[in-house]
């Protein structure tokens, strides 16, 4: 039972203290019960804590809206809030479609994603969903989208590093296009660095830039599924700012709203959303979207990134806990994979790191971890997944702020905790 929590940390009802080491699910990025975002809410509270948005725009949506655009790509100015990564990424989805059809597009339905890839739980988002546990229950209730393989460069044994590796996959989402049809495909989405259904996938050089030229040239939007990634957490804002490539719409969540509130955003390229408006628009209408207390708390936690450096403090943070995670993985061979890109990192465990074989499912090692950890006094987010195959993997993902406003002890403290809960499962 959660009693409270600060900074770092987090108090279970009996009084024993926790490192949040996932920022719950990779959403406390600035820490809990920041105090310039208490108050920021506080003083939204005592103005107003509800405005229907077909009633009023408020003064928080509207200058949230203006932080957002500053942020985003160049030509992505058009914001639209709702409450969560779900009705984000339905957003982009629903927006897709409309476009295609102001377009003359009718038969562009089809958006090829991942496999694996996590989206959301709404039946829209869960179709494009590659993660077959959470989707294959409702079939065939909604229409499954077709997959691309999700580039796993270690677990095919190609270097990541090498461009032709980048190509390889990216050239699987062409030849997927050409095998539907190519006038029949709406959208391609990914998620910039992977999240919870690939532990921090890192694409291989070129991925990113191949994958938006493949779009471009059959005329299929690209949206960057941004609601893990995006809100500085990989190191840039946006996480596709790493390998500069500018998609059509983006969704964005858990980050963005800090935990403080259920919040999240479509960003879309201002012509998409102008030829919809001006075919007569469409009706998305979520009774929270635009709420003014969630978007005060919203501008608070995107001004405290920007005043103390978050972003960069996690880019550089994210590179001594990738470092102490490669000491990790030398002292326990079990460990067989460590990846990500700043706080988004994870390990892997493997029972060879060869042949990349998993553990035994038996084991139920992503479980055990966690709760080991727990004993000793750490959160952590574990998944057993590979694509619904095999894989334990463990996002390591700190708030931001660790060591920004904590003594640098914190993190020794939170290493050694990782180092104890891996050894009883080596044995
Ligand atoms: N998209 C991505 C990449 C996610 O990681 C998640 C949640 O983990 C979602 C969408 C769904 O967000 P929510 O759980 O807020 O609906």
């Amino acid at each position: 039972m959660l009693d409270r929590a600060e900074g770092i940390y987090m108090w279970d009802t009996d009084g024993k203290r926790y490192i949040d080491g996932s920022s719950g699910a990779m959403v406390s990025n600035i820490g809990h019960s920041n105090p310039a975002v208490l108050d920021a809410m506080r003083a939204q509270m005592k103005k107003s804590t509800f405005g229907y948005r077909l009633h009023f725009q408020t003064e928080a949506s509207e200058l949230l809206a203006a932080k957002t655009a500053a942020l985003a790509p160049e030509g992505l100015n058009k914001i639209f809030f709702v409450s969560g990564g779900s009705e984000a990424v339905e957003s982009t989805l629903k927006m897709a479609r409309r476009y295609a059809l102001t377009q003359g597009q009718s038969q562009r339905f089809k958006m090829i994603s991942r496999y694996p890839s996590y989206h959301g739980c709404t039946l829209g988002a869960l179709a494009i969903t590659g993660y077959a546990p959470m989707a294959a229950p409702f079939d065939p209730m909604m229409m499954r989208m077709p997959k691309v393989a999700a580039p796993r460069a270690y677990l095919d044994g190609l270097d990541a590093d090498d461009p032709a590796t980048g190509l390889h996959y990216a050239n699987m989402l062409e030849a997927k296009i050409l095998e539907e049809g190519a006038d029949t495909v709406l959208a391609f989405i990914v998620e910039p660095v992977g999240g919870a259904s690939t532990g921090a996938l890192v694409p291989p050089a070129g991925y990113m830039q191949r994958i938006r030229e493949i779009c471009t040239h059959y005329g299929v939007l690209l949206i960057h599924d941004e609601v893990m990634t995006g809100g500085g957490r990989t190191g840039h804002f946006f996480g596709a700012e790493h390998w500069g490539v500018v998609p059509d719409l983006v969704s964005i969540s858990k980050g963005f709203g800090g935990g403080y509130v259920p919040l999240g955003a479509m960003i879309a390229r201002d012509d998409i959303v102008e030829a919809v408006m001006s075919a007569g628009g469409f009706i998305q209408s979520f009774t929270y979207a635009g709420n003014p207390l969630a978007c005060a708390a919203g501008c608070a936690v995107l001004d405290e990134i920007e005043k103390h450096d978050l972003t960069g403090n996690g880019a550089r943070m994210g590179d001594v806990l990738a470092q102490r995670l490669h000491g990790l993985m030398q002292r326990y061979p079990l460990i067989g994979d460590v990846r990500g890109k700043g706080l988004l990192t994870a390990f892997e465990l493997m029972a060879d790191r060869d042949t990349k074989a998993p553990l035994p499912a038996a084991l139920n090692a992503h479980s055990r971890l966690v709760d080991i950890a727990y004993d000793n006094g750490l959160i952590i987010y574990s998944r057993r997944t590979r694509g619904g195959t095999s894989g334990d993997h463990f996002l390591v993902c700190p708030p931001m702020i660790w060591c920004s406003r904590t003594r640098p002890a914190t993190w020794l403290i939170s290493c050694r905790s990782w180092a104890k809960a891996v050894a009883p499962v080596s044995n």
